[in-house]
């Protein structure tokens, strides 16, 4: 149910995913890594794996700091196949080996990502207040919209906006007005909740949305990071709404919730 109340501004509430809503384990890079290596072994590349590496990592630091500057997302496709390219193949990025590459790397995430203690029972019960959207920053969307059905929650959202079908990423204005659009609301009555002080906070704010900044996996040291999209840092201020729990969440969001559930 949509709130009517005039002195509540929120009418939609948006979250980010990776180190909001889920955590995975401090394990699942390299585990992608070893899928990926091993599927390009299997499709038949012959290469040395650390040279691999190293490729790898250099065009992805050079593919991220090109979107980062551009805001258009990028994807691994042109990671692999710039890497590769380095080991003397000559490779597009649409070549079906780096397909299934990609699919491989992204297979590690699902047994390893886990919700952020109380999720589930937050967007239940949030959801009966606020229609609810995701909008994440991923370069491969069908693994974005896999880890959303691996844990249950994509039920829970009126609009999901990822950064890999978008074409842009946060903090890009454009995929700010995707999610309200997709609410089909005003930005300024759409509170985003993340944990990156940079993209989701700065982005929603820049954006017109208010932000709320999440802190439980920071708290909590929570062992995932990119290690490529390594934007988590810093500290956005004291002015900006801070909660470290659902329960707090709820605290921020008190006398804007109705204290019964509502009619259905
Ligand atoms: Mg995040």
């Amino acid at each position: 149910m949509q709130n009517k109340d005039k002195r509540n501004p929120f009418r939609a509430v948006g979250f980010d995913l990776f180190n909001t809503l889920v955590v995975a384990r401090e394990t699942t890079l390299d585990e992608a890594m070893g899928r990926l290596v091993a599927a390009l072994r299997q499709s038949g590349f012959d290469f040395d794996e650390g040279a691999f590496n190293t490729h790898y990592g250099t065009a992805a630091a050079w593919h991220i700091e090109r979107s980062r500057k551009s805001g258009k997302e990028t994807h691994n496709r042109f990671w692999i196949c710039d890497a590769l390219n380095r080991l003397g193949n000559r490779l597009s990025p649409d070549d079906p080996r780096i397909a299934s590459a990609v699919q491989a790397y992204f297979s590690a995430f699902y047994p390893n990502v886990r919700l952020v203690p109380g999720t589930k029972a937050m967007l239940e019960r949030l959801q009966k207040h606020y229609p609810l959207g995701l909008l994440s920053n991923f370069t491969h969307a069908p693994a974005a919209r896999k880890i959303l059905a691996t844990v249950g929650i994509e039920k829970y959202f009126k609009t999901v906006v990822i950064s890999g079908e978008m074409g842009y990423r946060k903090p890009h204005p454009r995929v700010f007005s995707a999610l309200a659009e997709g609410f089909s609301e005003a930005k300024e009555h759409i509170l985003f909740v993340g944990d990156d002080p940079e993209t989701d906070i700065k982005g929603a704010s820049q954006s017109g949305l208010l932000p709320v900044w999440m802190t439980y996996a920071r708290d909590h040291k929570a062992p995932f990071n990119s290690g490529i999209f390594s934007e988590n840092k810093g500290n956005p201020g004291d002015a900006v709404l801070r909660v470290a729990s659902w329960e707090a969440l709820f605290a921020l969001l008190d006398g804007h919730l109705p204290r019964t559930d509502p009619r259905p």
